[in-house]
């Protein structure tokens, strides 16, 4: 069927729904070059301003779903046939290693995990990235390698391959420059499109919420929360999301391969020190809960305190360790790839001026001036240093004085921390009264609100 696109674009403009027909014209049309970019960017701008329905967000995630290859991991190894395969998504977040500590923790309790994962854009971190530190770390294997991956591994992880939703990364960059970014419909279609074709049966979303997170407030997260997970049920997966806080850094560790090694500590149970164990434990907290939702949501266990004994003995006894050197090997890093994980020469505190209490981190203000030594990227040119970082070296409710070290900086020379040094103090907040106790529980209790279908 034939559509004249700019009667599409005035049916949203004027606020009316496309019918499925109609979505799959336009999304065909501008995968196939038929359709130009300022078309399809009034047709994103009305969308933007419109809205859309559940039917046409279902609709548009289908035909971005389509517009690429999807896997049948059942199809493609009879070992797999009983498999259970799920996945993790995060909307983003400052410190985030989640997925590197709880894909081996369930792939080490036996349930399958084809992970993708993307870069890091704008504040927000990106696991590619991160194990693309690991010397040697391959995010692109073949399909023959993924299978065999999940076969003796139990995960494997993956960059969003050429092939795989193409009119995602069309779209997103359409998006991209045109502010038409923060949508929840056209954020639903493009996660869960990837997701679908990624073949899992269980899918968590973890949205981040707080001023570190791509939705601030509260009210806006659990929108995108119930948006992912209605539109994941309607596609067939099993689908659940956590809204979790998003303002201090998870964990110790921002930066790339200063986080891998962080995943290491955790998957060892191995810190410097008790403060470092108490600074981590609300992400080790978040771990564990993601690894018993994704079991209990996909039926590969049915009692929670039997999915969480489990998920927390893997990471004690060494099983997940192992699993994530298997995964390092399967995906080709180095030998002795740990001694050779890239690090910056030097290292430097900073250090409290003032006395008081410790009230917050601002990981965003963190984050964004990590673009100044390579931590992050601010467009997608941008080429990561995985070497520099932070470690955050006290917690909410921490009582410093003058001299009190708040970050070690991980850095190539002096003058990167002269430059630095002010800015990364002033994202700690000292006061004089201690903050209120709930103020200091709410950092350490990740999780805000569970959302279901
Ligand atoms: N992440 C995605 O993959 N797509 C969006 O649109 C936003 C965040």
């Amino acid at each position: 069927m034939s559509y004249l696109v700019t009667e599409l674009i005035r049916k949203k403009r004027d606020g009316k729904a496309l019918e499925k027909n109609e979505m799959q014209f336009l999304v065909e049309g501008f995968s196939r070059g038929t359709i130009p970019d300022y078309q399809i960017t009034a047709w994103l701008m009305a969308s933007y301003l419109k809205g859309m329905t559940s039917e046409e967000t279902v609709a548009l995630t289908t035909f971005i779903k389509n517009s690429g290859r999807s896997f049948q991991w059942r199809e493609l190894s009879p070992s797999l046939k009983s498999a259970v395969f799920v996945d993790k998504h995060s909307t983003g977040g400052v410190g985030d290693k989640v997925s590197l500590i709880v894909a081996p923790i369930a792939a080490a309790m036996g349930m399958k995990i084809p992970m993708m994962s993307g870069r890091s854009l704008g504040h927000t971190g990106g696991t590619v990235d991160k194990l693309e530190s690991i010397p040697g770390f391959s995010m692109y294997p073949s399909t023959p390698q993924m299978v065999a991956c999940l076969e003796d591994v139990g995960t494997v992880m993956m960059a969003q391959a050429d092939d795989l939703c193409p009119a995602d990364k069309k779209l997103y960059a359409l998006r991209d420059v045109s502010a038409t970014i923060e949508n929840i419909p056209l954020i639903t279609a493009s996660i869960v499109s990837k997701k679908w074709a990624e073949g899992v049966d269980a899918i968590l979303f973890d949205v981040k919420c707080g001023n570190a997170a791509f939705m601030e407030t509260h009210a806006q997260a659990k929108a995108l929360a119930q948006s992912l997970v209605r539109v994941a049920t309607l596609a067939g997966m099993k689908a659940v999301a956590l809204v979790t806080r998003m303002e201090e850094p998870l964990g110790a560790f921002v930066g790339n391969a200063v986080e891998v090694k962080e995943s290491l500590m955790i998957l060892s149970n191995q810190y410097k020190n008790e403060k470092q164990k108490s600074i981590i434990k609300p992400l080790v907290d978040l771990c564990v809960e993601q690894v018993v939702q994704l079991a209990l949501l996909s039926g590969f266990l049915n009692n929670r305190k039997q999915a969480e004994e489990q998920a927390r003995a893997t990471l004690l006894n060494g099983k997940a360790l192992e699993l994530f050197n298997k995964m390092a090997t399967a995906q080709g890093a180095i030998d002795h790839w740990k001694q050779k994980l890239p690090k910056a020469e030097l290292t430097f505190l900073v250090k409290s001026n003032q006395r008081g209490y410790l009230h917050g981190i601002d990981s965003k203000k963190l984050a964004l001036l990590g673009f100044d030594i390579g931590m992050g990227r601010q467009k997608s040119s941008d080429k990561i240093d995985p070497t520099t970082g932070y470690e955050i070296l006290c917690q909410v409710g921490d009582s410093v004085e003058p001299g009190t070290p708040l970050l070690e900086a991980h850095l190539h020379t002096a003058e990167q921390f002269h430059s630095l040094e002010n800015n990364l103090r002033d994202a700690f907040t000292v006061k004089g009264a201690a903050p209120d106790s709930s103020i200091i529980q709410n950092t350490q209790q990740l999780v805000i609100e569970e959302v279901r279908p």
